[in-house]
């Protein structure tokens, strides 16, 4: 059987009385996009940090490419590629130096202008990373992550701060990494992102595993799969029998059978010889699943 990337069964962490990471497994295969989702303070963070091997675990079994991150083990490290949050290389550097010196690290680094490439930095090369913007600074550290051509790269939150043309090219980028063959596990707080990357997701919530599956697994999970909205002229009232919701002057119908539902509110509104305005039908969304796991979390 192929190992997987990652696997981890039974983690937790607490921080003296806080269980920041309450008993999670998962396994992430090999040549997978696996996107960590959930709210601020539900454990993504620490549990990739006790993954990457910067912070201990309380108790659980973890292994990454077949190592224990515990154990601090440099041929672990060398097969990583990490973006975190916040990174700190050197500015007064150009961008091909900083790149250049973090391959200098690595036994079998990729090529240099590849890396650049790939991370839409071939105009920026011989720019200080002092001049640079932010986003070009957030992809400085994603080629620094891949200098070292890693087998697995760790992405916590690789797009928060970019403008929606720079989340586009580092989608790119991301996709052009698994086009590689390379896994990845990324943090995000964007569910169009989860969406358009990761093969497999989870959403966890107060330290633990909410839901894992594909985004089509997980929005079709649910009950209910389509939604129907609309407004209605001020003189027009919606009979009991449709079970809407109205908020404020939007009607909303929830449904399995959104041809039939249709059919009856069309009939209805011709009848009576009103308009069913900004008539609006939509498939339920991985945020709306998201926001009803993670609300249920935060009852319990
Ligand atoms: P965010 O989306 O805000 O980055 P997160 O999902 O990454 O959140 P974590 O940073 O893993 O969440 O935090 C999980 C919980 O553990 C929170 O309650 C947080 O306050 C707590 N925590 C995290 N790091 C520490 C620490 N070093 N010491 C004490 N408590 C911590």
């Amino acid at each position: 059987m192929i190992q997987p990337a990652v696997e981890l069964r039974g983690l937790r962490k607490s921080y003296g009385a806080t269980e920041a990471v309450c008993g999670i497994d998962l396994r992430v295969e090999r040549g997978e996009v696996f996107a960590l989702l959930g709210p601020n303070g539900a454990g993504k963070t620490t549990t990739v940090e006790i993954l990457e091997g910067h912070r201990s675990r309380s108790a659980g079994e973890v292994s990454v490419l077949g190592h224990d991150p515990g154990r601090n083990e440099r041929a672990m490290k060398q097969r990583l590629g990490i973006v975190l949050q916040q990174t700190g290389v050197d500015e007064y550097l150009t961008v091909r130096e900083v790149v250049q010196m973090v391959a200098g690290y690595y036994p079998r680094p990729r090529d240099v202008d590849e890396v650049l490439g790939l991370t839409g930095l071939g105009d920026q090369a011989d720019r200080r990373v002092k001049k640079l913007s932010g986003g070009q600074k957030r992809r400085v550290d994603l080629a620094v992550a891949l200098a070292g051509d890693p087998e697995l790269l760790f992405l916590d939150e690789p797009t928060t701060g970019f403008d929606p043309s720079a989340r586009r090219q580092a989608w790119e980028t991301i996709r052009g990494l698994a086009a590689l063959g390379k896994t990845v596990f990324l943090t995000t707080h964007f569910m169009d992102e989860a969406q358009a990357l990761a093969d497999r997701l989870a959403i966890i919530a107060d330290g633990t595993i909410v839901a894992t599956g594909s985004a089509d697994e997980l929005i079709g999970a649910g009950s209910t799969s389509t939604r129907i909205r609309f407004r209605l002229p001020e003189t027009a009232e919606l009979p009991d029998t449709f079970a809407a919701r109205r908020d404020i002057s939007v009607w909303e119908i929830e449904t399995d059978e959104p041809t039939h539902a249709l059919h009856e509110l069309t009939e209805w509104a011709l009848g009576a010889e009103t308009e069913l305005l900004d008539l609006e039908v939509t498939r339920r969304s991985l945020e709306d699943v998201y926001l009803q796991l993670t609300a249920e979390g935060g009852e319990q």
